[in-house]
C-alpha cells in the first residue's frame, strides 16, 4: 500500500506452466501516478488558456452587439468602444503568442543551447527597449555589468524572452519614482549571474513556491489590468531549465523583489 494519491494499475496474469494447478500468478504492478499528474495538468492548463481567451472574446462580442444597435449613431461612444476593442484584441494577441512560445520551447526542452553569448547586449537591448515603458511608469532603469564578464552558454533570442519578462515584470509591478536594476556578476569560477531588482509590492511568502506555474498570479485582476497573461515566469523557468540554469526569487512585501537568474559560463 503506498499513500493514497498514488495510482497504480494492476495486471494479473496467470502462469499456466509454472503452475499447472493454476494456483500462482504473476502480478504487475504500473506506478502511473507521474503519468496521471501530467495528464491532469495539461487538462488544468487548456481549461485555464480557454477561460483567458473566452473573456476577451465575450467582451469583443458585446461591443459589436452594442455597436450595431444602440451605439450605432454615437460617435463618442464609437470611439471609446472601438478603443477597449483594440485592448482585447490585443490582450488575445499575447496570450496566444506566449503559449505558442511555451509550446515551442517544451518541445526544444531537451535540447541544450550551446552559443558564446555576451550578457552585456542582451540587457543593453532590452533595456533599449523597455527604456519607453519605464518612462511612462515614471521608474529609473538602470544597468550595472561587472568588467570582465565572462560569456554566458545559451540561446540570444532566448536569453532576450527571459530578461524582457524579468525587466517588464519589475517595471509593472515598481512604484513610481523608484529605480530597477539590472546588474550581472561573475559567480564562482563557473557561472554568471543576472538579478532584476525591483523597489514595487513584494510578493507574500507564500504565493513564491508557485509562481512560475502557468497562470499563477498573486493578484489576476491586478496583472490583467497590467496586460499580464500569466505566462511570463513560467516561460522564464523553462527557458532557464532548458540552459541548465536556475532562477532564485527573494521578495519582502512593501518592499520590493529580486529575480536572479544563473547561467552557465562560458569556458
Ligand atoms: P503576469 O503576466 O501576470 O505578470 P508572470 O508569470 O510574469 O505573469 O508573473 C506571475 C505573477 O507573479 C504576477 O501575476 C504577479 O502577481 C507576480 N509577480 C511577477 N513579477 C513580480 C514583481 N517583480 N513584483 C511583484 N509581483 C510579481
Amino acid at each position: 500500500p503506498g499513500p493514497p494519491e498514488l495510482d497504480v494499475v494492476a495486471h494479473v496474469r496467470r502462469l499456466p506452466r509454472a503452475a499447472a494447478d493454476g494456483s500462482l500468478a504473476l502480478i504487475v504492478l504500473h506506478d502511473t501516478t507521474a503519468l496521471r499528474r501530467a495528464e491532469r495538468m495539461r487538462a488544468d492548463f487548456v481549461a485555464n488558456a480557454s477561460h483567458e481567451l473566452k473573456t476577451p472574446i465575450a467582451g469583443l462580442a458585446g461591443f459589436i452587439e452594442t455597436l450595431r444597435g444602440p451605439a450605432r449613431d454615437d460617435t463618442a461612444a464609437r470611439e471609446r468602444f472601438l478603443g477597449i476593442m483594440a485592448e482585447q484584441a490585443d490582450r488575445m494577441r499575447r496570450l496566444v503568442d506566449d503559449l505558442l512560445m511555451l509550446s515551442r520551447i517544451e518541445q526544444h526542452e531537451h535540447a541544450r543551447p550551446d552559443t558564446a553569448i555576451e550578457i552585456d547586449r542582451v540587457l543593453k537591448g532590452v533595456l533599449d527597449l523597455l527604456q519607453l515603458k519605464a518612462g511612462s511608469r515614471k521608474v529609473a532603469l538602470e544597468l550595472s555589468v561587472e568588467p570582465d564578464l565572462p560569456a554566458a552558454v545559451g540561446d540570444y533570442d532566448e536569453l532576450t524572452i527571459v530578461f524582457q519578462n524579468l525587466v517588464d515584470n519589475a517595471l509593472k509591478y515598481a512604484k513610481p519614482n523608484t529605480t530597477v536594476r539590472v546588474s550581472a556578476r561573475p559567480m564562482g569560477r563557473d557561472r554568471i549571474a543576472v538579478a532584476v531588482a525591483d523597489e514595487g509590492d513584494g510578493i507574500p511568502a507564500n504565493h513564491l513556491p508557485r509562481l512560475t506555474e502557468r497562470f499563477y498570479r498573486v493578484d489576476a485582476a491586478r496583472s490583467r489590468q497590467l496586460g499580464g497573461t500569466g505566462l511570463g515566469l513560467a516561460i522564464v523557468k523553462h527557458i532557464v531549465n532548458r540552459h541548465r540554469g536556475r532562477l532564485d526569487i527573494q521578495s519582502t512585501p512593501g518592499k520590493g523583489s529580486t529575480f536572479t537568474v544563473m547561467l552557465p559560463a562560458a569556458d
